[in-house]
């Protein structure tokens, strides 16, 4: 009897993760809470758009679905800046200008890695099936639908059910020493609309991610295949100008005049997304061990949900789906080592990342403005083409390479403390020098 997986969630990973192990020949059962997101049932609240790069493109690559999966994509080649002068400027994400993030449906890229599982026959989605309970032991999953209660028995269960996974919380109670963190931002996101022109056209620049630093928050904006924008607000939640105390249209509308004037008048409804849209939290979940013997197991959001800013937590599940198939290939009748192993190659990486994208909100928000942001980046491109191969900056690493997160940061931290040294070398000569001159004088 081939081995049977129960998975839980067909979100983005939970569908991905379905194809790698229908294409392994295993009998794959995946049960999904919500409806098929083909009968238009997205999530609300979620990021309606997202970008993908090189990490998420290669795991979709391995299974045969790229050239489909990114058919309506809309590439990004850099970060548009607005000031609140309504100046633009703009910083390439690379040197090299086909170098670029990809943005991309979550509704139509959920649907692209479904269906692919689907294509196996040894491979069932279940909608409308919301997990409620793992024993770890058997494994078996308790599920509840519209219509009563199951219980579904597996060889083993994986949890590819996003940040606030219920196979995590059966681990949480029920395997000792279990460690678990969550730490919540101070700042939430509400998700507006920029519609298209009247020719169907984008109303700014399609190919660029489009940022209004300014400071403590800020609002991005990525194109859809449709000519819309979608824009996301990054604000606290509290304070004395926040998402608390911006109640009445007067204060969203003077809020925006006052932030985002060049934004405005491309934001027909904006006072009514912002009254009927969620307002959205930002946690990181770090958490251990990822696995209980060889039965469970937990995978992209369940095992590490980080914020957004660095646009990798897609691409990480994507790249744990990679990496646990070539472990269950490496460990083929060994899951406890090819669970275990999995686990030793992410965790740090994960680690790594959730730091990593809490660094660029920073980033983002406030250092894109300055223009000395703008000269460590032309620095950084001017190097990454003097020495190919030898320093590439840190984003480079993180969006255009697979080289792993921990390794990047690190690589990254080094480069830095030779460029900064070499600097202050330079710069002592340079006084020595004049110095020497003055002296002779
Ligand atoms: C505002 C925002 C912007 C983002 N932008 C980017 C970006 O640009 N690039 C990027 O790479 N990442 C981005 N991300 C992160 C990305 O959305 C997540 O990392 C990604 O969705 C994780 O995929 P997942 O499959 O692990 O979880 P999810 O996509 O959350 O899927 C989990 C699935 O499990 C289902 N489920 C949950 N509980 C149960 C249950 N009890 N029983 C059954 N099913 C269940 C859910 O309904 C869902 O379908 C962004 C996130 C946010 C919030």
């Amino acid at each position: 009897m081939p081995t049977k997986f129960v998975l839980i969630g067909s979100g983005l990973a939970g569908g991905l993760l379905a194809a790698y192990l229908g294409r392994r020949g295993y009998e794959v059962d995946l049960y999904e809470r919500r409806a098929d997101p083909r009968e238009g049932n997205i999530v609300g609240g979620r990021s309606i758009n997202l970008a993908i790069s090189t990490r998420g493109i290669h795991a979709l690559e391995q299974i045969g679905i790229a050239d489909e999966a990114l058919r309506h994509a809309i590439p990004m080649r850099g970060r548009m800046i607005h000031d609140k002068s309504g100046t633009l400027h703009f910083a390439p994400y690379d040197v090299d200008p086909k170098k670029c993030i990809n943005s991309i449906g979550r509704a139509s890229l959920n649907t692209a890695v479904i269906e692919a599982a689907q294509r196996y026959p040894n491979v069932r989605v279940y909608f409308n099936h919301k997990c409620t309970e793992v024993d770890l032991a058997e494994p078996t999953c308790h599920l509840e639908t519209d219509t009563g209660k199951l219980t579904v028995r597996a060889d083993a269960v994986i949890g590819v059910d996003g940040a606030f996974s219920a196979v995590r919380a059966s681990m949480q109670r029920n395997i000792d020493n279990f460690q678990y963190d969550e730490s919540y931002l101070a700042h939430g996101y509400k998700e507006l609309t920029i519609p298209p022109a009247s020719d169907g056209s984008w109303r700014i620049e399609k190919n660029a991610l489009h940022i209004w630093p300014r400071k403590s928050f800020m609002m991005i904006a990525l194109p859809n295949p449709d000519g819309s924008f979608t824009c996301t607000l990054f604000w606290e939640f509290e304070g004395p100008r926040s998402f608390a105390t911006t109640k009445t249209d007067d204060d969203i509308q003077h809020f925006f005049d006052e932030e985002f004037p060049d934004a405005v008048p491309l934001m027909p409804t904006l006072l009514e997304d912002f009254r009927n849209n969620p307002t959205g939290s930002l946690v990181t979940i770090r958490c251990a061990p990822w696995y209980h013997r060889d039965k469970v197991c937990l995978l992209g959001d369940a095992a590490h949900a980080v914020v957004p800013f660095y646009g990798q937590g897609m691409n990480a599940a994507f790249e744990d789906c990679v990496v646990l198939d070539e472990c269950l290939e490496k460990f083929a009748n060994d899951r406890d080592h090819a669970f275990a192993e999995y686990f030793s190659r992410r965790k740090e990486n994960a680690d790594a990342l959730a730091d990593l994208a809490i660094g660029n909100f920073i980033e983002m928000r406030d250092k894109t403005a300055s223009s000395a942001f703008r000269a460590k980046k032309k620095l950084d491109h001017f190097l990454e083409a003097a020495l190919p191969g030898v320093y590439l900056p840190l984003y480079a690493m993180v969006t255009f390479s697979r080289i792993p997160y921990a390794e990047a940061a690190r690589r990254a931290r080094l480069q830095d403390q030779i460029l900064y040294a070499a600097l202050i070398t330079i710069i002592l000569i340079g006084v020595l020098v004049i110095a020497v001159l003055l002296g002779h004088s």
